[in-house]
């Protein structure tokens, strides 16, 4: 399963706050088996919202919007992913009984706005908080909020699936450019992913389904790097 990522928020692009949603969520799926193929970060704007979300759906089984979902402002998160799919927003009664019976909030105390969703979406509430995100058409909206992020993703983990891919680590006291023969020749005789992240030593991140295949090829490489 294939997923694309859209983060929101101004304080985003401005180094303000660090991205940690983005590296969490890519953990957590790939634990799980779905890949993440890209990461968009844009600006707490409808427009940018709606167009981004449009051209990932397009290309990818799910896509996770996080970020824009309180009611101020800024937040403009579901009217984004409610222009992408072509409905408006609406007051989701499900979502302001679920507030009302599991918070301090009366429905009256809400802010106008903290109840609106995309018309026709699955309600997702916010256990960790307050605004509610929701499912529309294969796109999970969550908040910013790192503890609500993860909270509401838990919820849906299980929508979530893929073929679990085993990583090997191999670890290479050598230049990195010169490992380029040895890892394509690896890359012929085995029916493994190889990625190369160089640091003090270059670490050779082998990975495949197949636990055996990647065992024989982990080894096989071991054999022929220096290592400290
Ligand atoms: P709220 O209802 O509190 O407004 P929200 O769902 O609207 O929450 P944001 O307003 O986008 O979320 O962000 C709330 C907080 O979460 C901010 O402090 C923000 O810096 C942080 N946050 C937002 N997105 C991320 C992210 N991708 N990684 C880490 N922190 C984030
Ligand atoms: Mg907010």
């Amino acid at each position: 399963m294939q997923v694309g990522l859209v983060t929101v928020g101004d304080e985003l692009l401005t180094g303000d706050t660090v991205n940690t949603n983005a590296a969490w969520l890519g953990e957590r799926l790939a634990e799980r088996g779905a890949s993440v193929e890209r990461v968009v970060v844009v600006p707490d704007r409808i427009a940018d919202i709606a167009r981004v979300v449009n051209e990932l759906r397009a290309d990818y089984d799910a896509v996770i919007v996080t970020g824009g979902l309180g009611p101020t402002h800024d937040d403009l998160t579901m009217e984004g992913v409610a222009a992408a799919v072509g409905v408006p927003v609406e007051e989701h009664e499900e979502a302001v009984a679920w507030i009302t019976d599991h918070t301090d909030y009366e429905a009256g105390d809400l802010v106008a706005g903290t109840t609106h969703l995309p018309k026709g979406s699955r309600m997702l509430p916010n256990e960790a908080g307050v605004a509610p995100g929701c499912v529309v058409e294969g796109i999970y909206v969550l908040p910013g909020v790192p503890e609500e992020m993860e909270a509401m993703f838990e919820s849906v983990a299980d929508e979530f699936a893929g073929e679990y891919r085993h990583v090997r680590v191999v670890e290479a006291d050598e230049p990195e450019s010169a490992l380029v023969e040895r890892v394509a020749q690896l890359r012929e005789r085995f029916d493994v992913t190889v990625g190369s992240y160089p640091g003090e030593h270059v670490r050779l991140k082998l990975q495949s389904p197949d636990e055996d295949e990647l065992d024989r090829a982990a080894a096989w490489l071991r054999e022929r790097v220096d290592s400290t």
